[in-house]
């Protein structure tokens, strides 16, 4: 079950559209990114020049799609959007570069996973705003030089510490996202239930804020789960007991952790004694990939104090194995 999981689902597309926010003013939280983002637009606006490009980094689910559009419909221009992963051959890049008019916002997903070449070809983009094009293929192959538009690059990465040197130093300006504080998610949600036409009790929106893991898609989502609930089971209305009841049935525990949080933590603490343990042995006793631990489950395990990062492995907090039901080792941080 992937309730809680914060990446993407295909199928929600048309629902997340119809509630992402339109404009840095429905964009709830965040208030430094937003500030200093104002700040790089209403300043190039001024100069009417397109801005420097824009890195925004942070785990899944916070927004970093919704804030590319966002940059892109207060600069007035149009948004092209793809993928570090679909940009396998620099070709694909030179192709997307030179389709790009001018003042045009390129949104590149995941840009820490764009295979070399096509890194190379955009540090020449960001900087001179060219391409080389190789022609032909072995000695007689030549580079032909192509002129692109001025264009705005929005990058996005749940690493930016996995971004190489020459490509981080081609932004001009890097958002940090952080996990969302409840009060801030609670408006997200009754945002979100007003589209949705949900009747969303008070006592009902703080209950699903403290259970989403500080993340506005997660939050949509148990919204709609527990909108479902509350049809079938009661009549309508989310109030806080039909919150957690339902809530119950999709397994989201008091602090919103999920199965794969959980088996993460289980782990750390029955297998390894509390750490420290290398990720790579902690994702194999979990069956995941490394990355999707260190991804998308660590960052609000450390966040919500379960969970700390340290020269020799991760190790699990007091907090942890008190969660777990456990009693903690004298040893375990706090
Ligand atoms: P990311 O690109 O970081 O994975 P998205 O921009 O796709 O995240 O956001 C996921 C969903 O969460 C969006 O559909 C949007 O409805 C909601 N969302 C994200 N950030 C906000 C926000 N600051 N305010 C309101 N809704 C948000």
């Amino acid at each position: 079950d992937d309730t809680l999981n914060p990446l993407p689902d295909p199928t929600e597309r048309d629902v997340e559209s119809t509630l992402r926010p339109k404009d840095l003013a429905e964009f709830v939280g965040q208030p430094k990114v937003r500030e200093q983002l104002e700040l790089v637009l209403h300043g190039a606006l001024r100069r009417g020049a397109p801005p420097d490009h824009v890195l925004l980094s942070g785990p899944p689910g916070l927004g970093k799609t919704s804030l590319a559009m966002i940059i892109a419909a207060e600069l007035g221009a149009s948004l092209r959007i793809t993928s570090g992963p679909a940009l396998e051959r620099a070709g694909d890049l030179a192709a997307m570069l030179s389709n790009l008019v001018e003042g045009d916002v390129l949104f590149i997903d995941e840009i820490h996973r764009m295979a070399r070449p096509a890194e190379e070809m955009l540090y020449l983009a960001m900087e001179d705003f060219r391409v080389d094009v190789v022609v032909g293929k072995g000695p007689g192959a030549t580079s032909i030089p192509l002129d692109i538009a001025p264009f705005t690059l929005v990058g996005a990465t749940t690493r930016s510490g996995a971004l190489t040197g020459p490509l981080r130093d081609r932004f001009g300006f890097t958002g940090h996202m952080e996990f969302y504080r409840p009060d801030e998610l609670e408006l997200i949600i009754r945002r979100s239930a007003g589209i949705l036409g949900v009747d969303l009790r008070e006592d009902g929106a703080r209950e699903i804020a403290g259970r989403s893991r500080g993340t506005p898609r997660i939050a949509n989502r148990l919204l709609r789960r527990v909108r479902d609930f509350a049809e079938v089971r009661a009549d309508g209305a989310v109030t806080r007991e039909v919150a957690r009841a339902a809530l119950a049935v999709y397994d989201v525990d008091e602090l919103g952790l999920d199965r794969l949080d959980r088996a993460v933590l289980g782990a750390l603490v029955r297998s390894f004694g509390g750490g420290p343990v290398g990720v790579s042995t902690l994702a194999v006793a979990v069956g995941e990939e490394p990355t999707t631990v260190e991804e998308v489950c660590e960052p609000y395990l450390v966040r919500a104090g379960m969970l700390a990062r340290t020269p020799r492995g991760r190790v699990a907090t007091a907090s942890a194995w008190l969660h777990l039901g456990l009693q903690p080792p004298a040893k375990a941080p706090g």
